[in-house]
């Protein structure tokens, strides 16, 4: 099926949608962007996600997007290709700026896509990046489409047979993935690495937290060698167990605590569509 599209205010045909190639998000990296699990025609967790676009685009000196429009973009593109199991991705950039790397003038390009997607195994690979996260930078915790350090992580871990890559930051701690955040159990505690380590404030860890609980706690790279179980958390990952890290298997995977934590997830998730 082909993706549905919503740009700068309407529908439009998917073979046709244009964006110009001066758009300031092409040119460099000047947007922020959201994805959000679509399920049965609708949308999950959209109020917290529609406020972190916001976030995220006033903190990279964006104007700040009318939210109403973008939830309506949203509705539209649901309405009219209501996939079983999908994924919303919206992405607002600077706009058209035709000479240089000034912003134009003529106001943020707005789009939304859905697009339908296969659900993810229970348990999966990673590897370890070998550069680090930088826990200071001006765009920690802000979701900007500047992902190429992102995007060759994970590149690095396809090669590997994995499907994500962990980063640790720039005093050697676990930090996050390229598109998830993370958890460990050491001694049947559940710990996952505080915003302070330069994750980004994911929507599923921070579900994850408040329904199942856990410690935020500095923790070593390394740990996730050490870990009894470790899990991913994402849109589009719900809790996804881990069973090799680098070289180094974790047995059983998804652990008890791991399957435990899917399970209050998915149990709470389905009672609620924008918790
Ligand atoms: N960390 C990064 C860098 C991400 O890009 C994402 C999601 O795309 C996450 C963590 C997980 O966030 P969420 O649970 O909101 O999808």
């Amino acid at each position: 099926m082909k993706p549905a599209i919503w740009l700068d205010g309407s529908l439009c045909d998917p073979d046709s949608a244009m964006v110009s190639v001066f758009d300031h998000g092409l040119t460099v990296g000047d947007g922020v962007f959201e994805t959000v699990k679509a399920t049965e025609g609708r949308a999950f967790a959209l109020t917290r996600h529609l406020r972190r676009l916001a976030r995220s685009a006033t903190g990279l000196g964006l104007p700040e997007p009318d939210l109403d429009e973008v939830r309506r973009g949203c509705e539209e593109v649901l309405k009219a290709h209501p996939v079983a199991f999908g994924r919303l991705r919206i992405t607002y950039t600077g706009g058209i700026s035709p000479l240089g790397s000034d912003r134009g003038t003529a106001g943020p390009t707005v789009v939304v896509a859905l697009v339908e997607a296969a659900r993810r195994p229970d348990a999966t690979a990673v590897v370890t990046v070998p550069w680090a996260r930088n826990e200071r930078g001006a765009l920690t915790g802000l979701k900007t489409t500047s992902y190429g350090e992102n995007v060759m992580a994970l590149a690095r871990a396809r090669e590997q047979d994995a499907t994500e890559a962990l980063f640790g930051n720039t005093v050697g701690a676990l930090c996050e993935g390229t598109g998830s955040n993370v958890f460990v159990v050491l001694d049947g505690q559940l710990h996952t690495p505080p915003l302070s380590s330069g994750c980004l404030a994911g929507i599923t860890r921070a579900l994850v937290l408040e329904w199942v609980g856990a410690k935020e706690t500095d923790l070593p790279l390394d740990v996730l060698y050490r870990a009894e179980e470790v899990f991913m958390t994402s849109t589009t990952r719900d809790v996804q167990g881990v069973h090799r890290v680098d070289g180094h298997t974790l047995p059983g995977a998804p652990g008890p605590v791991t399957a435990e934590a899917l399970r209050i997830f998915v149990e709470r998730a389905a009672a609620d569509i924008d918790p």
